[in-house]
């Protein structure tokens, strides 16, 4: 087994590189083009609301989520989301990430999308942003290019960000007590107790208090 003496830094994407959340600005997207049933559009304000308390079942939802993605060409709907990308989020890219990605290259770290969206939305941030690790949901597609409706778990949500992260630092001799992750979210602690060096971007209100009994720095970050 090789040492583990590298050093990596993983970013969420929704709020933290990115100033909105990009799962939120898809439903609302898919609602005004008609394409989203009322169902469907319960069910996600439901969700919204339970991930804002941290109460989110991200497996359940990745479930849910890979089904009703049964059957699609997965070029398809890459390209789809990559348009509306292109369209409504890449002017949300907040300056100070790429900004503090040159930081970490500079310095020989690894650097990596640590995000519970799927692959869809983190390829084009990543192309975007030039970052060449995607850890994220990972819908399962067939060998013909189909969604077959199930998801490979874990989702990459709460705890389940600390299996992606470790997958990637075993596979890359990372040592993840010299590690760097910034996100927005109460909902990523476990992975934020998880490295040395945890950074709150622009943190929700139980982040913030968090952070500020542990001593964690605090940052904001804007759009240019
Ligand atoms: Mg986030």
């Amino acid at each position: 087994m090789s040492e583990a003496t590298r050093v990596a830094a993983f970013f969420d994407v929704d709020r933290t590189l990115i100033a909105v959340n990009s799962g939120e600005l898809w439903v609302r997207h898919l609602w005004r083009s008609g394409r989203l049933s009322p169902a469907w559009a319960l069910r996600s304000l439901l969700w919204i609301g339970q991930y804002r308390l941290g109460l989110l079942d991200f497996e359940g939802v990745i479930a849910r989520v890979a089904a009703d993605y049964r059957g699609r060409d997965a070029r398809e709907v890459a390209a789809e989301i990559t348009r509306f990308f292109d369209a409504e989020i890449a002017s949300s890219l907040c300056v100070e990430g790429p900004q503090r990605i040159a930081e970490h290259r500079a310095a020989g770290h690894e650097v990596a999308l640590l995000t519970s969206g799927s692959r869809f939305m983190a390829e084009p941030v990543a192309a975007r942003l030039g970052v060449e690790h995607i850890l994220c949901s990972e819908l399962e597609i067939d060998d013909a290019g189909v969604l077959t409706g199930r998801h490979q778990p874990p989702a990459c949500g709460g705890a389940g960000k600390i299996v992606h992260a470790e997958r990637l630092a075993a596979a890359l001799g990372v040592d993840l007590a010299r590690s760097f992750f910034y996100t927005d979210s109460y909902t990523d602690l476990p992975m934020l107790a998880k490295v040395g060096h945890p950074r709150v971007i622009n943190p929700d209100a139980r982040l913030r208090r968090l952070a500020r009994a542990r001593g964690w720095e605090i940052e904001a970050w804007k759009p240019a």
